[in-house]
């Protein structure tokens, strides 16, 4: 079966992020880039399925100018056949939705697996506004996933407030990784190797025939508030009195 993953470019989420200087993002120079971590699970679930049903075929596709050629290469360290780079400047969710419906069109995968969401913007968008424009089934923020009819059918759990809800639906189908997935493997030396020689296909947004301009714009950004020094207090009746009079929690 063939499966299609997609990597964003993301802050590494160890880096201290800064708001730039006219506060309508984040300061990007000196800043660690990864693969966004629920990305790397999906990968990682790709690769499973890959060893465990044979004759599969992986494919990596990431949206985002040319820098996130590095992340296409961790993915295929990994693992993955193939990548994919679509070039676009800041295309907001509906943009990379419009683009990677594109790609899955020309591609035909089996399934489309997807991050939750990319840790930089939050949005939680992109995976089910895919679903939604190729119109097949889709299941997010899933846990656990078993593919049967030899690839034809899927059941997943996911986590839901109350507990765990489990679905299954027909393939293709698109489906959003949470954490508790897998463990993403590391990119072994022979594979950072092997990666150098796998092909990379670029594909310049605009010549998808569709609009690439932001539907959303963003108006401002603000770090949280800092956080009060913390103070050691002496007894637990001085902890209490903190805790009623300054705090106001007791
Ligand atoms: C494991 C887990 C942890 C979570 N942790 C947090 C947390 O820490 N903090 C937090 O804030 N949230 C958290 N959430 C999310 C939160 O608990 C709820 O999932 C959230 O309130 C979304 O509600 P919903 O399921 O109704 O969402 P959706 O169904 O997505 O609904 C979103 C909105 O769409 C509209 N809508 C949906 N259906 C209809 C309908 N039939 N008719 C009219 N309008 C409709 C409503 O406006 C609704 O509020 C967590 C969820 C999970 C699963």
């Amino acid at each position: 079966m063939k499966i299609l993953v997609t990597a964003k470019r993301v802050p590494d989420p160890e880096t201290t992020i800064k708001v730039n200087a006219d506060g309508t993002g984040i300061e990007e120079a000196g800043i660690k880039w990864v693969v966004n971590p629920f990305d790397e699970i999906a990968i990682e679930q790709a690769l499973q399925i890959k060893e465990s049903q044979g004759e599969s075929e992986v494919v990596i596709v990431s949206v985002g100018n040319s820098d996130s050629q590095e992340q296409l290469r961790t993915g295929l360290a990994m693992g993955a056949d193939r990548a994919i780079l679509v070039s676009a400047d800041n295309p907001d969710p509906t943009v990379v939705s419009r683009i990677l419906e594109k790609i899955v069109e020309k591609e035909s995968p089996d399934l489309v697996i997807m991050g939750k969401q990319a840790i930089d913007d939050d949005s939680n968008e992109v995976g089910q506004m895919l679903a939604q424009r190729l119109g097949w089934p889709q299941a997010t923020f899933i846990s656990e996933l078993e593919l049967a009819d030899g690839g034809g059918s899927a059941t997943c759990v996911r986590e839901i407030d109350g507990g765990l809800e489990t679905l299954s639906f027909p393939l293709p189908a698109v489906i959003t990784a949470d954490l508790r997935l897998n463990e993403p493997r590391y990119a072994s030396l022979p594979g950072i190797m092997k990666a150098r020689k796998k092909p990379m296909e670029e594909v310049d947004a605009a010549s998808l025939g569709i609009e690439l301009g932001r539907s959303v714009t963003i108006v401002s950004v603000e770090p949280p508030p800092e956080r009060a020094a913390g103070r050691v207090v002496e007894s637990v009746d001085e902890l209490i009195t903190a805790l009623q009079g300054e705090a106001k929690v007791l």
